[in-house]
């Protein structure tokens, strides 16, 4: 046990603890609608806390150590409007379901350095596995699920020029998924995520010297996807690479977390993103 939620301001009054369990609905916990503070004594610690029941509205995500004493109080780490009115909160990773196209030559020539399609099964595999150590590693409260893997013969989106980035035929994508689509290379990029306001699918061009390059790229657009824009912090994920940085060596910050959760829970990003 080491999130504790306090009805009062101070530590004070009924508490609850959270850890390893989530919380749709405070009400009908003794702590009730009125969490007003919150103690955090592990490093690995984090916790999303939410204005609405299901998870829902207005996001506030901590990570690590934390003692607020007052977690209405911007001044005081809190985060203004979060006072007395923290109505779910959540511990465990949610799960986005992702689908991908690799897309080959009308001759079956497979994008990148992929000598099969069991080959480039694999190293999706292993992307996905590298994106969610790196969410876990971050505490981002995220996890990522594949659901379909395609391969799609396409000439035209094997080498994608500006043209074709603008959208992918209707049969790659599936409802409630992120369509994510792998072809030989992006004209003048090495990835591409729309944002939420401008489209639905992200682009990662296979062809990368490395799987941890391709990984990095995965989740940066990802990133882009949810609505993050570009750091110049060396280390970040959304710093722009061209050069396939490891994933290891990436970061997110709180606020881009928090910035993430914050999409998904009001569904901006696409009805239906998150699997509750
Ligand atoms: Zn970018």
């Amino acid at each position: 046990m080491s999130i504790e939620l306090f009805e009062n301001t101070n530590h004070k009054g009924a508490s609850l603890f959270t850890t390893n369990v989530d919380r749709k609905n405070l009400s009908d916990t003794k702590v009730g609608n009125n969490p007003s503070s919150i103690k955090m004594t592990k490093d690995k610690d984090a916790i999303l806390l939410f204005k609405k029941k299901n998870w829902k509205g207005e996001v506030f995500y901590l990570r690590g150590k934390n003692q607020i004493a007052d977690l209405g109080n911007g001044d005081k780490k809190g985060k203004n409007g979060f006072g007395n009115s923290v109505s779910s909160v959540r511990v465990t990773p949610f799960t986005v379901k992702v689908n991908i196209t690799i897309v080959t030559g009308d001759n079956g020539a497979l994008p990148g350095n992929w000598s099969s399609r069991n080959n480039a099964t694999a190293d999706i595999n292993t992307i996905i596995k590298m994106t969610n150590d790196f969410f876990d590693d971050e505490k981002a409260l995220l996890k990522v699920k594949l659901s379909d893997l395609t391969f799609r013969a396409d000439e035209k989106r094997f080498r994608m020029s500006e043209k074709e980035w603008k959208s992918i035929p209707a049969s790659w994508k599936n409802a409630h998924e992120i369509d994510i689509v792998f072809p030989n290379t992006i004209e003048g990029a090495v990835g591409l995520g729309k944002f939420p306001w401008s489209g639905k699918f992200c682009l990662v061009s296979a062809k990368r010297s490395s799987v941890d390059g391709m990984a990095r790229t995965f989740v940066h657009e990802l990133g882009h996807y949810w609505g993050l824009s570009h750091t110049s912090k060396p280390a970040n994920i959304m710093t722009q690479s061209k050069t396939g940085k490891h994933i290891t060596k990436s970061r997110l910050k709180d606020a881009q977390i928090e910035e993430i959760q914050q999409k998904l829970a009001r569904n901006i990003a696409r009805k239906g993103d998150r699997i509750e």
